[in-house]
Parts: C-alpha cells; structure tokens; sequence
C-alpha cells in the first residue's frame, strides 16, 4: 500500500509524499459477511420486515454494497485525510478567505454536553444558557462593530448580504418607494452583486481609480434617488482601506440611499475602527474569517448581520433579548424580514467565535488585527522586488501581487507552491487585477512560516525565468498531479491513479 514515490519537496522538508498511502475505493475493500458489529443471538421470535412495515417504506436491497469491519472503515477514511490539506497541517494563505487558525479551546469549549448535546427546540426556559451566550456575543459583535443590533440568524457571509439587503429594500418600501439600483464597486466579492439581485435590485458597477479605491466622481455621478444603497467593501477586495469613506457615506445619504458594508474583511480592523461610527447602516461579519472559526470544505458558516437603529423592525426572526434576568426569542416582530435559517443559525460556529472573542478579550482582537496586517505587510515588504504589485498604495491584512514579468504564470505558482507544502493563495481575484496572486498570512503565523513561504515564492520564480516548461507537471507530490479545473469538479474521477498530465491533454 505504500506509495512508491519518495520524492520530497524542494522547500526544507515541509511537505513530503513519505507517509501517504494508496486507497482503493470503498467498495473494493472488504468482503462478503464482514461487519463493524457483533450481536447476541436472537431470543425472540424472527418476524419478517414486510408484515411491520408498509411497502414503500422499505428500501430495495443495494447490489455490491461494500461490507467492512470498523478497523476497514477506520483506515480507510483517516487515509483519505491524510490526503487533505488544513491549516492544522501547514501554511493556507488564501487571501480574501481569512484561513486563520481555530484555536483548540474553541473546539473543547464547543464539545461541553450542556451545548452540544442541547435541542435546538427546546423551550426558551430551559435553553437559557445558551440564549445568553447568543445575546452576549451579539453585545460582543455591536460593541466591536460600532453597530445598534446584530442578527445571528445568517449562515455564511453571502446570506449575511442576503439579510441585509432584504431589510434595505423593506426600509425604503416602507418609505413609499423600494427603488431599483444597488451601486458595487468593481472589486467587489461576487456574492455582493448576487445578493443584490435576489433582491431585486439591478446592480450598477463604479469603477475603481488609478488607487484601487472607489473612483468618488463616478460615484457622485451615477448615485440618484432611484439608488436603494451602496454595496462597498472595507477594507476592500485589495486590502485597502477606502480613505473617503466619510465622503462615499454621505454622498450616497444624500440622495436617501443606505451603505451596505462587506465586513468579511474585518480581521484587519477589528477593535481600531468602528464601522458603525463611519456612517455604515448595514454590515455582515464572517464569524468563519475574522472569529477563527473553521471553514473550508463549504461550511457550516456563520455571516451575522449588524444594523442601525432605523433598520430594527426589519431584523430576521426571532431576535434573541433579555428581559429582567431572562434571554428569549422574540417572534413578535410583524415588520421582520421573517426567518431566514432553521432554529438558531449555526449555533456550533456562533459558540466558537464567542470563545475566540472572550479569550482574546478587547486587547487581544485589536492585536490580532495588527499581528494580521504586521505578517501581510511582511510578505509584502519581502516580495515587492521580485513580483508587480498593481497597486502600491498601503494595505492591510492581504497583498495583491500578479504574474506581471514571470516566466510563469499564476496557476503554475499556485500549482507549484503545493509542492512546497503550502496552499496556493487565491489567484486570479480580484478580477480587476490581471493574474492576481492575492496573499492573507492571518496572525497566526510565525516569521519562521512566513520567511519559508517568501523563499519558496522567489526560488518558483527563479526558477519560472529559468525552466519555465517544467511547470507543466506541478504539483508532482500530491496524489493527484493537476485535473482539467472544471472537468473535476464536474465529472469527479474517485479511483485514484496517478495522472501525469501534459499540458492540454485533459
Ligand atoms: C468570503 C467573502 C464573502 C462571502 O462569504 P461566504 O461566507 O463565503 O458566503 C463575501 N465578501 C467577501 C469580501 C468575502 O471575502
């Protein structure tokens, strides 16, 4: 079973293909009989399924069902994730997503039966100490906002958008008119135009200047009454804060419109600025980014949305509140934008942010969002002479580098940095950036991690000036070399077999 490979990596040893075993298929292992359990003999008298049950409440029998011991079953799925990366296994620098580490309390404090094993039905009395840890992370994510009311209900950032953008349109429809346009930057994270479109809405896109940053005078030129809102990000999808954002906010409150604020980058800010007191009516915070706690895979998330006071009837229902010493859920909302997920969002991931923020406490989170921006500004530093930056202005917690002058492109450095043990970082995003190489280190990171990562980055592109061809086949360590980008998702090979592909052949 062992993998006849023992290539290494070029980098220091991080990656290796050493330990990582073949494996077959689940239905090719096992055989007939076997099983995970063993029973006592019956006592009773058999009786046949059919006279218990209804018909169509009775399977058909599954041909070449696969029949395996625990220890089968055991090996086979903890070998299948051995062939995963995570940020418990090394560097995930994907910027935009915030891969930030999810310390382990926060897993130990999740697991406590009193939350864990609690039904999501039970009545408000006898939920209570979690209905108090929902209101006070609630507390936590106002005070750290700089927002009236926060809604826990959203189960991802999209959804967060989503909410938010139903209670601007439930605003204005009070108001006499819903209006049609939603204004985006053209930075702006994909979900942004989509949430406004569910709503209605059709999106107007602004340009961004020469900066990176909203280009004021088309702003000014394009806002009008029939605009429901802004959709900006801040910082933005460069890592850039957006330095007249005073001026942004009231040139859209001016003609009656609402800024709606994509929080998902709130890592870099958190505990510095007060997106409430910048004249944001709107926010989502991604609690799966900036709150550690884990993503990836797809879920589950958590994308609370915060408001100003003049969007309160419009909160999601139930609104978790307090009454003398007692937390309950308030269904009594005639003017709510209704339920939008089932029970109380995903309790688990609001738990582990609310630990994350408790352990950290208020200094903590502003020196994590300076640790962020402190390693960002690092690599920044440390490859500005060897990659184009496009945008020179200050960031923050991300950098933007692209493929300008490489022998390479993006995807041969995204593909060849696994064999380096590290995950690519995003590419080709923000899409007003051409072959962007967008870099988030999170302050998780050391500076041992870091200076390898920076060697590994400058040692690919020396390498890209001098053998360009021989990227072709990276990564060449993992099991699988590199599918055809869409193909694989849509028609997934699950044997494995070792692809060595050449270029244009798959
Ligand atoms: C991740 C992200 C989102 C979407 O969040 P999901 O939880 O993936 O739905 C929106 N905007 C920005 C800027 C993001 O980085």
């Amino acid at each position: 079973m062992r993998n006849e490979q023992n290539k290494t990596s070029p980098n220091s040893g991080i990656a290796t293909a050493g330990l990582i075993f073949n494996e077959p298929v689940v239905f090719e292992l096992g055989s007939p009989g076997r099983k995970a359990y063993s029973l006592p003999s019956c006592d009773v008298p058999e009786v046949e399924l059919e006279t218990l049950l209804p018909p169509d409440e009775i399977r058909a029998p599954i041909e070449e069902l696969p029949e395996l011991s625990e220890l089968d079953v055991v090996r086979h799925y903890t070998r299948l994730s051995q062939w995963n990366f995570s940020i418990d296994t090394n560097f995930y620098p994907l910027g935009s997503c915030t891969m930030k580490y999810n310390p382990k309390i926060n897993e130990t404090l999740a697991r406590l039966p009193g939350f864990a094993a609690h039904h999501p039905m039970s009545a408000d009395e006898d939920a209570q100490g979690s209905l108090q840890l929902m209101h006070e992370l609630q507390e936590c994510l106002k005070e750290i906002s700089g927002m009236d009311h926060v809604s826990l209900q959203p189960a991802a950032g999209a959804q967060g958008e989503f909410a938010g953008m139903l209670m601007i349109q439930a605003y204005h429809t009070a108001k006499g008119n819903p209006r049609k346009k939603v204004l985006l930057p053209d930075s702006a994270h994909g979900t942004n135009p989509a949430s406004a479109n569910l709503c209605g809405y059709k999106s107007v896109q602004i340009p961004s200047n020469s900066e990176g940053l909203i280009d004021i005078d088309k702003l000014e030129a394009v806002m009008d009454e029939e605009t429901a809102a802004i959709m900006l990000t801040n910082p933005n999808t460069l890592g850039m804060f957006e330095k007249d954002i005073l001026r942004i906010t009231k040139i859209v409150h001016s003609k009656g419109g609402l800024v709606y604020c994509d929080g998902a980058n709130l890592n870099a800010v958190m505990g510095i600025v007060k997106m409430g007191e910048m004249g944001i009516d709107v926010l989502h915070i991604n609690l799966h980014k900036t709150f550690s706690t884990p993503h990836g895979g797809g879920g589950p998330g958590a994308g609370p949305v915060c408001i100003k006071n003049i969007l309160e009837p419009y909160l999601p229902k139930p609104v978790v509140e307090k009454k003398g010493p007692n937390y309950f859920l308030n269904y009594d909302r005639p003017e709510s934008v209704g339920k939008l997920k089932v029970f109380n969002g995903n309790f688990g991931m609001l738990l582990r942010a609310y630990v994350y923020i408790r352990t950290l406490g208020p200094e903590g989170i502003l020196e994590a969002a300076q640790s962020a921006v402190l390693n960002a500004n690092y690599i920044r530093a440390k490859l500005k002479d060897t990659f184009h930056l496009p945008f020179t202005g200050a960031s923050l917690h991300e950098c933007v580098f692209n493929d300008k002058g490489q022998g390479i492109s993006t995807m041969d450095f995204a593909k060849e940095l696994i064999d380096h043990g590290f995950h690519p970082p995003t590419v080709y995003f923000p899409l007003i950036v051409k072959g962007a190489l967008m870099i988030e280190p999170t302050e998780s990171e050391s500076k041992e991690t870091l200076d390898m990562f920076i060697e590994s980055m400058k040692s690919i592109a020396k390498k890209g000036h001098e053998d360009p061809d021989s990227f072709h086949e990276a990564p060449r360590l993992p099991k699988v070399s590199r599918p055809d980008e869409a193909r694989a998702a849509r028609q997934p090979i699950l044997r494995w077999r070792r692809v060595n592909v050449t270029p244009g052949s798959n």
